[in-house]
């Protein structure tokens, strides 16, 4: 049994997304399937979807705030409306994309760790670090902890190496082990693999050792995709 999460990203709008819940919900139940599943729709769809019973609804991002003046950005005020209780922390595309310094990554860590959240906490090489090597990629990697409770005990990890997200290229099965055995040794937490992660690779990426699962983005946005995923995974 793996853990399965999806990333909407900036994906589908409230109305798809409030069916998509429903039909996902209905699939586990009536499958009968007990994979931790998780699905992180944009800030706008959030909600606290009274079909879900479940699996697990969290926010992509939010600030370290309950709330105030901080424009664009949402804090707990607002997750707590809804009953969102897990966040997802550190994505490469915050870091890269949206400027996210290890400094406010490891600030939004403590600030949600302190209130209990489950954190699904990001890292990941660029390729022109994975193309330096593995000890290379590992010392980038163990840079992204710092600041970070590794022992917190709502925490799973999820390593998505930069150059696989949305790219369609996958690292491979020796790419995976590597990096997640050299993790696990140093942190004892759940870790999923993330990056291009797809109906026909799912299951032998979840077989391998140290892969607890998978954190999905562009195969997890199409409803029977992402059912075929679970079923792939349970
Ligand atoms: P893709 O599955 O589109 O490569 O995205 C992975 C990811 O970034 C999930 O958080």
């Amino acid at each position: 049994m793996s853990i399965i999460a999806s990333n909407f990203k900036t994906n589908h709008t409230r109305k798809s997304t409030a069916s998509f819940v429903k039909e996902v919900n209905d699939f586990l139940v009536s499958e009968e399937i007990s994979n931790d599943v998780y699905i992180f729709p944009t800030s706008t769809s959030l909600d606290s979807f009274d079909t879900v019973s479940n699996f697990n609804i969290g926010a992509q991002n939010a600030y370290a705030t309950q709330k105030g003046s901080f424009t664009g950005e949402i804090g707990t005020e607002q997750l707590e409306e809804f009953e969102i209780k897990t966040i997802l922390i550190g994505h490469s595309e915050r870091r890269h994309i949206l400027g996210e310094s290890q400094e406010e990554i490891a600030k939004k860590f403590s600030f949600y760790s302190n209130l209990g959240y489950k954190i699904i906490y990001c890292i990941g090489e660029p390729l022109e670090v994975k193309e330096q090597g593995i000890e290379q990629t590992l010392e980038y990697v163990y840079e992204q902890f710092v600041g970070i409770d590794t022992n917190y005990e709502n925490l799973i990890l999820a390593y998505e190496p930069v150059w696989a997200i949305g790219t369609g290229v996958t690292a491979t099965n020796d790419d995976i082990t590597s990096v997640h055995s050299a993790i696990k040794s140093k942190i004892n937490k759940p870790l999923l693999y993330g990056g291009s992660v797809k109906v026909a690779n799912v299951r032998d990426i979840c077989a391998l050792p140290g892969v607890d699962g998978a954190l999905i983005g562009t195969a997890s946005w199409i409803l029977e995709d992402f059912k075929q995923i679970i079923k792939n995974t349970k």
